[in-house]
């Protein structure tokens, strides 16, 4: 497991108003980048990639690309969307990515944020997407992706409850760390301003650099609880143009 995780959303063959969009040729940048890094004499960084949500787009553009490479990725999908809209992957393609080597986890079964939750609801969004991605897929499913990002003590717990053994956020700077046999890692989000320039830097970061981008980010998440969870996330939108039920940062 690496220890920079990358988190993509959506690909298009053509650039979108969506910040959190990618187009297929900047996608393919950055992986001819971290392949470039795998062979260079900084073969040592270790990363991962992952893509959350399970849109269709992760399949048609995504896994080609990935296999040219020879890199292989963590899907988190929203198991009430497959085989179901149109815009989503299937339960057969999704095969495809396993049999390929690549990993399938939960990122839910509602995509609605677990802190918004509690009691056997909390339970059913992390035990129903698990057991339908086992069923469906016929692996063990040991990993989630946060709805939106969202966690506290409490959402942690129902986590390592429901057999979670790695639970992935969406703060950058996290610190890996253990909750009983569940490990915590923070991800990357890939925005379309994230050029292959910026990866580098970021892939290459030195420990003090990491510091101060963790100070900031503790800033962030003050200024985020001061404003209260849902007016952050609606202010948040706004300024992404993210669809209503897209993630957070
Ligand atoms: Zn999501």
């Amino acid at each position: 497991m690496g220890s920079t995780v990358l988190m993509y959303h959506e690909l298009s063959p053509v650039p979108s108003r969506s910040l959190y969009v990618l187009t297929e040729s900047q996608f393919q940048q950055h992986l001819t980048l971290i392949s470039e890094l795998r062979q260079s004499a900084a073969a040592g960084l270790g990363f991962s990639i992952t893509f959350d949500d399970g849109h269709l787009s992760n399949f048609k553009y995504g896994f080609p690309a990935l296999t040219k490479n020879s890199l292989e990725a963590i899907f988190f999908v929203i198991t009430g969307r497959l085989s179901r809209r149109s815009d989503f992957m299937t339960w057969e393609q999704l095969r495809e990515l396993v049999t390929a080597g690549n990993e399938v986890g939960s990122h839910g079964r509602s995509h609605r944020p677990l802190t918004h939750l509690c009691g056997p609801a909390l339970f059913d969004e992390l035990r129903d997407s698990k057991r339908e991605i086992e069923d469906h897929l016929g692996v063990a499913v040991e990993s989630l992706s946060l709805p939106h990002g969202r966690w506290n003590r409490r959402v942690l717990e129902a986590c390592v409850k429901s057999g979670y053994t790695r639970v992935y956020t969406s703060n950058p700077w996290a610190q890996p760390f253990e909750r009983a046999s569940t490990r915590i890692i923070g991800r990357w989000g890939m925005r379309q301003t994230v050029q292959a320039e910026d990866l580098k830097r970021w892939l290459e970061m030195t420990p003090l650099r990491a510091r101060a981008g963790r100070a900031r980010y503790t800033v962030k998440e003050m200024v985020k609880k001061a404003m209260g969870d849902r007016l952050y996330h609606a202010a948040w939108r706004t300024l992404t143009h993210a669809p209503l039920d897209f993630d957070d940062s």
